[in-house]
């Protein structure tokens, strides 16, 4: 209000200190393919504002003040850093990370005055003290924003940079020759994460002062989407937003150095207090700056291109850079400024343009060999299933010979042409795998010619309006899962699509009750996805709630146990109520322990001991229970339920609770339709048991039934990650999650427990759809292809949805959507492994050697 200039200031994703604090010191957005390397080393040298004055004096981490060091030339980089152990989230009072930084800066001051070569440094011009202040940071991400320890932080620095520059106006005896910038690197959520792109991460704090800057500027209306100016009452002072990157060039004219040379920053003249011809001047060779990296790029494109192929930027031919050039000069020589900067600008923005173009100049060539290659592979996999299922091939064998001899040769033609052609262009390694790796699948489908040829002649005997329903039923499937990862109400819609599916089929007139259940458990179902992500609203109450309810169920499921059996074996009684009161124990550990956490009276070590151990039977109390069909997977649930609500704080406890339920429905309706096409099954649902024999090789063909299982397993998957939680829930853990357990922070092992929170549903999904497995005697390996071909189109979905440069559907997200869907099935194997061992496992505590094995 009384001395400089403010606004906010616009980071990208990722929301890391890293590629913030290159952006505000190097003036460029860091390429994403960083994170690759753990934001560590250098991917690449770089210019910076450091680098180009005369000295830089530095406090803080080692972490960052190194990365600036090591890239600058000669000596003019001072830093001084404390050891990276002192950064522990642990340790209890992180604000010495700041103290330690303010404390140094004063000593060093205190020193100069005696230090003869060191009072004559600091007095020469263009020099930088950066001090980094990673309290604030630290806190935020021990104890949330929203903690008594984070707002103390935030005193203590307001305090600490009143001190500090009180201490260099006194040292330059109030010469007004110093400019202050204060921001940050980026944000942080209500939660105490960051890295993403919500605009509590993005959107960081910019205020300057000083020498150059301008003074504060009454303002009697201004317009801005968001509420701040209103929340902070600064509605009459003039705010002014700016890009991360814009920094680095406006620390360079204030100090009156190079702009750093790899900077794409423009310039924020309406921050300076100067005249309108070095306002005009510096806006040119920012231009000039810019348009040079862009000429660079365009000739080291140009050179690995055939000549006949290369497509430049049209939008900023030769001719046009001069001619702006040439008027942004005659402007400023005819003293109109306003103009030179804006066409300045222009420049600057064609010239951004065009760098981006020939930064992503390959990426159409490339992505068009990546959906070669995925087709192949979809179809690929799509063949072996209609292989191993119809009975298509006729005898004729004779014909198939001779046109594979004439293929291998065509495709070890194209794959020579194309690596020659990448040769001649100067490729990196990896687009010969981009490009080559489609030729020997592609060789692998035209092969099984006849099979395709076969089923073309098979789909034409379906009349085609049949074909054409299924196939849109098909793809509308698979939009709404696609769907589902970014609006996660489009769960919801897939399933009341889901509720009204026995009307569709027979289902509904043969088995009501059956039917109503079924419609009961997906309309419940539906409403978890419209709820808040997880961890945002802690409620104990509704945990203790899925525990009462589970106990309910299990009373339920005991009575008629034992009204079913007449001799209902001790052993297994036993079990049932040991396991009932598991739950107990669970629920009245999470209420006394959060009730003495909010006591601040710490984890009570009983209870601790209490959950490692529930924690600890939870996986080897189902093994002992009847490998009969529900007995087991009730065991499973009620095992894996009392771990869960230890785990939990609000309405997600009672999430795998309605999920099993549908489940348990659902083994139930695929026997339904079984039965309604006519296949006898002699079996009961009842008297089903789970077996070790490895996988069902009896040989049956496949039925449309089987798509839709296949789909419906992915779809539940899906709904079993997504129903409670969504992306910015998983890689940001919610840690209160995890008290029942410990509270000492160790990512490991808190990465572990929540990992399993989250594996969990999925848990409980697989081991449902074993019994479906068994009773429906679907073989798993044509399972796993149906859902590889299924996983593989949305991957084709998520490719194209994949983003490098950030809103909210920033690049991290984009990206980890492609690398779920890639790992579906890899996790799909995994987990299907673990549910068979979960159901069809028998420990025996006394040690009767008794074969269940029919
Ligand atoms: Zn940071
Ligand atoms: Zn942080």
């Amino acid at each position: 209000m009384h001395e400089g200039s403010w606004g906010l200031s616009h980071t990208r994703v990722p929301t890391e200190s890293r590629p913030g604090h290159v952006a505000l010191i190097a003036g460029f957005y860091e390429d994403v393919s960083a994170v690759a390397k753990g934001w560590k080393e250098n991917p690449v040298e770089f210019d910076s504002l450091i680098n180009e004055s005369k000295y830089t004096w530095s406090w803080g981490s080692p972490d960052i003040l190194t990365m600036f060091a090591k890239g600058a030339y000669g000596d003019h980089v001072f830093t001084y850093t404390y050891d990276a152990d002192s950064e522990d989230f642990g340790a209890h009072d992180v604000t010495k990370l700041d103290t330690w930084v303010f404390d140094k800066v004063k000593e060093f001051f205190h020193a100069a005055r005696n230090n003869q070569s060191l009072f004559s440094k600091l007095n020469e011009e263009k020099i930088v003290f950066f001090l980094h202040l990673l309290g604030i940071d630290t806190n935020g991400h021990a104890h949330r924003p929203s903690s008594r320890e984070y707002k103390d932080n935030i005193k203590l620095v307001d305090a600490g940079m009143k001190e500090m520059v009180s201490i260099l106006e006194h040292f330059y005896g109030n010469d007004g020759k110093t400019a202050f910038i204060f921001t940050s690197d980026h944000g942080m959520t209500d939660w105490g994460s960051h890295g993403a792109g919500h605009p509590s991460e993005t959107l960081t704090p910019f205020v300057t002062w000083g020498a150059g800057i301008k003074y504060p500027q009454k303002v009697s209306a201004q317009k801005f989407d968001d509420a701040f100016l209103k929340e902070w009452r600064l509605e009459s002072w003039k705010r002014q937003d700016i890009h991360q990157a814009d920094i680095a060039p406006l620390m360079a004219s204030l100090i009156g150095v190079p702009f750093p040379l790899n900077s794409v920053g423009i310039l924020p003249v309406d921050y300076l207090n100067n005249t309108d011809l070095f306002k005009a001047e510096s806006m040119f060779t920012n231009a000039i700056q810019i348009l040079e990296q862009f000429k660079v790029k365009m000739t080291q494109k140009k050179e690995v291109t055939l000549p006949f192929l290369f497509i430049p930027f049209k939008l900023l031919p030769e001719s046009k850079q001069l001619n702006i050039v040439r008027k942004a000069r005659s402007y400023i020589k005819q003293r109109k400024y306003d103009e030179a900067v804006s066409l300045c600008k222009e420049l600057i923005h064609l010239a951004l343009k065009g760098l981006s173009y020939y930064h992503t100049y390959d990426r159409f060539f490339l992505a068009i060999n990546v959906v070669l290659g995925f087709l192949g592979w979809t179809s690929y996999a799509f063949l072996l299933i209609i292989k191993s299922h119809f009975n298509l091939t006729r005898g004729v064998n004779k014909e198939v010979k001779k046109p594979s001899h004439l293929l291998s040769c065509s495709c070890i033609a194209i794959g020579v042409f194309v690596a020659f052609f990448l040769l001649l262009q100067d490729c990196p390694w990896t687009y010969y795998i981009y490009c080559l790796l489609p030729v020997p699948i592609w060789y692998a489908v035209l092969r099984e010619f006849q099979v395709i040829q076969d089923f073309v002649t098979l789909l034409l005997t379906v009349p085609p309006s049949y074909f054409v329903g299924y196939l849109l039923v098909f793809i509308l499937g698979i939009e709404i899962l696609v769907l589902s990862f970014f609006y996660r109400y489009m769960l919801t819609a897939g399933l009341l699509a889901f509720a009204g599916w026995p009307f569709i089929t027979q289902l509904w007139t043969r088995a009501k009750s059956i039917s109503l259940s079924w419609i009961f458990f997906s309309l419940l179902l539906a409403a978890f996805p419209l709820m808040p992500v997880v961890g945002r609203k802690p409620d104990i109450f509704l945990v203790m709630g899925a525990g009462l309810l589970v106990l309910l169920l299990s009373l339920c499921v005991l009575t008629s146990l034992i009204k079913r059996k007449d001799s209902f074996i001790n052993e297994e009684l036993l079990l049932h109520l040991f396991q009932m009161l598991s739950v107990v124990l669970s629920m009245c550990v999470t209420y006394s322990t959060h009730s003495s956490l909010r006591k601040k009276q710490g984890l009570p070590l009983l209870n601790q001991i209490i959950s490692w151990l529930i924690l600890a039977f939870s996986l080897v109390l189902p093994l002992l229970s009847p490998t009969s069909l529900f007995e087991r997977l009730f065991s499973i649930l009620l095992s894996l339920m009392s771990t869960y609500i230890l785990l939990s704080t609000g309405y997600e406890a009672l999430f795998p609770l309605v999920l099993s339920c549908l489940m348990f429905v659902w083994i139930q309706v695929e026997q339904e339709t079984l039965q309604q096409r006519g296949i006898s099954c002699k079996q009961k649902v009842t008297s089903v048991r789970f077996t070790c024999s490895t996988d069902i090789t009896q040989f049956r063909q496949l039925y449309l039934d089987d798509v839709r299982r296949a789909f419906f397993l992915v779809f539940f998957l899906v709904t079993a990650f997504f129903g409670t939680g969504n992306i910015a829930s998983v890689n940001s853990f919610d840690l209160a999650s995890v008290y029942c357990f410990l509270t000492v922070f160790s990512p490991f092992m808190m990465g572990a427990l929540m990992m399993w929170k989250i594996l969990i549903p999925f848990v409980l999904v697989m081991c449902a759809f074993e019994a479906v497995q068994l009773t429906t005697q679907l073989s798993s390996k044509s399972l796993f292809l149906m859902v590889l071909v299924i996983s593989d189109i949305m991957a084709l979905h998520f490719f194209f949805l994949v983003k490098d440069y950030g809103s909210w559907l920033d690049i991290g997200t984009s990206i980890s959507h492609y690398v779920i869907v890639m790992s579906m099935t890899i996790v799909l194997v995994f987990l299907n492994g673990l549910a068979h061992l979960l159901t069809t496992k028998k420990l025996r505590l006394c040690g009767k050697p008794k074969s269940h094995l029919i």
